[in-house]
């Protein structure tokens, strides 16, 4: 789960971790009062889950409140896109109105669980402000990584080890070696999966700040953190993704525009790489999990069909479970009270398949029968290139 920019940067402040004094609007008076109070000249920053604002008009510096009302104006109700939104954009309905400050360096902090080692490793370079993928590629010699043993945690000579390598002037080597080792705490204690602070600001009089804050947490262990479960905003996901969360069905939104109802994950992630063999791409990853009931399929298929790429539906099921006749009949109930009018390809494996497969060519419905797997896909992908 992700939140916001703001949200984070209360969590920050909780956790000992230094923002720059701010509060979070939702209209150009409220912003107008905020940089009053805050007295000096602020900055304006667009609250949506994506990076990317600041080349992209999301953030806008004002030196009195009139101007930061009239930033704000501009702000609030735009239609943001940066490179991570994707092309549609993100409509932005809060503001972080922030204290400005006068850097002097934007350094890179990053957390983030490494799968190969099942460690928790913090990445960090004094060439800040721009994507690390970047300063990956073009200077990796300014990144440095520490790996922390999840049984001891980070240990000081670590933070110490990680400041030292960023080429920090000795004023501010202890702050940013305390900030590291709250946000170590900061991730555990809250089962973050990512947090990254790009960029982490020296001032000119010194100070180190988190200017910016990315978060994202577990979703598994979010259940013991009821506090940060509340900071999720349902606006800013995929609204089919939540539907389908409800019904109990795994889906992921893709860009393709085979859409794929298949049950179990695996089978799910197999029929999506065998749509790309044969030269497609899945409009979607969707699991309707091991009792492929009519109810779930009705519901998967209404789901599928609302994500208006979507030209041919690729069913691949396994009647493990549940047997084929019954999916079959599941399937045909869905697609007459759904009207579906785009091909549907379908491949049933296991108990009863033949029946199966009778009962969906004999339908009125004009389904295609696979004989198997790879057959399915070179027919769905047909039906997509004619
Ligand atoms: P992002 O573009 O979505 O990652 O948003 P950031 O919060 O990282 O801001 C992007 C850039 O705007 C930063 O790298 C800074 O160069 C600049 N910026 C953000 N806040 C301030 C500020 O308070 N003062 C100044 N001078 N620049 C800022
Ligand atoms: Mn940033």
């Amino acid at each position: 789960m992700k939140i916001h920019e703001y949200q984070a940067k209360e969590l920050f402040a909780e956790f000992g971790i230094p923002v720059p004094e701010g509060t979070v609007v939702t209209t150009p008076e409220e912003a107008y009062k905020a940089a009053s109070e805050i007295g000096k000249r602020v900055v304006v920053k667009a609250q949506i889950h994506a990076g990317g604002r600041g080349k992209s008009g999301g953030i806008k510096m004002a030196s009195t409140p009139e101007e930061t009302k009239a930033k704000a104006e501009e702000i609030l109700g735009m239609t943001l896109v940066t490179h991570q939104t994707g092309p549609e954009g993100k409509l932005v309905s809060k503001a972080l109105v922030e204290e400005a400050l006068e850097i002097e360096k934007e350094l890179y902090l990053g957390m983030v669980i490494d799968r190969e080692t099942s460690r928790l490793v913090v990445i960090a370079s004094e060439e800040g402000g721009v994507e690390i993928e970047v300063v990956a590629a073009e200077s990796p010699e300014k990144i440095v990584k520490e790996f922390i043993d999840p049984g001891t945690g980070m240990h000081a000579f670590q933070a110490r080890k990680t400041a030292f390598g960023l080429n920090l002037p000795k004023t501010v080597l202890r702050d940013v070696t305390r900030l590291l080792m709250n946000l170590h705490r900061f991730f555990v204690e809250t089962d973050a999966s990512l947090a990254e602070i790009n960029p982490l600001v020296i001032t000119k009089d010194g100070r180190i700040l988190a200017a910016d804050a990315k978060i994202n947490f577990d979703n598994n262990a979010l259940s013991k953190h009821p506090e940060i479960a509340r900071l999720r905003d349902l606006n800013e996901e995929e609204a089919t993704e939540i539907e389908a969360a409800e019904h109990d069905l795994s889906y992921v939104k893709l860009s393709g525009r085979v859409g794929c109802m298949v049950n179990g994950a695996g089978l799910a992630m197999a029929t999506m790489d065998i749509i790309q063999h044969f030269g497609a791409m899945p409009a979607n990853f969707l699991d309707v999990g091991g009792a492929a009931s009519a109810e779930r399929v009705e519901k998967a298929f209404t789901i599928l069909l609302s994500d208006t790429n979507v030209k041919v539906v690729l069913i691949n099921i396994f009647g493990g479970i549940v047997r084929c006749d019954r999916v079959a009949n599941g399937v045909i109930e869905a697609a007459k009270r759904l009207d579906v009018k785009i091909p549907v390809v379908v491949r049933l494996a296991g108990t009863n398949s033949d029946i199966a497969a009778d009962i969906l060519n004999k339908s009125d419905l004009k389904f295609t029968v696979a004989k198997n797997l790879a057959d399915a896909a070179r027919k769905a992908v047909d039906a997509v290139n004619s």
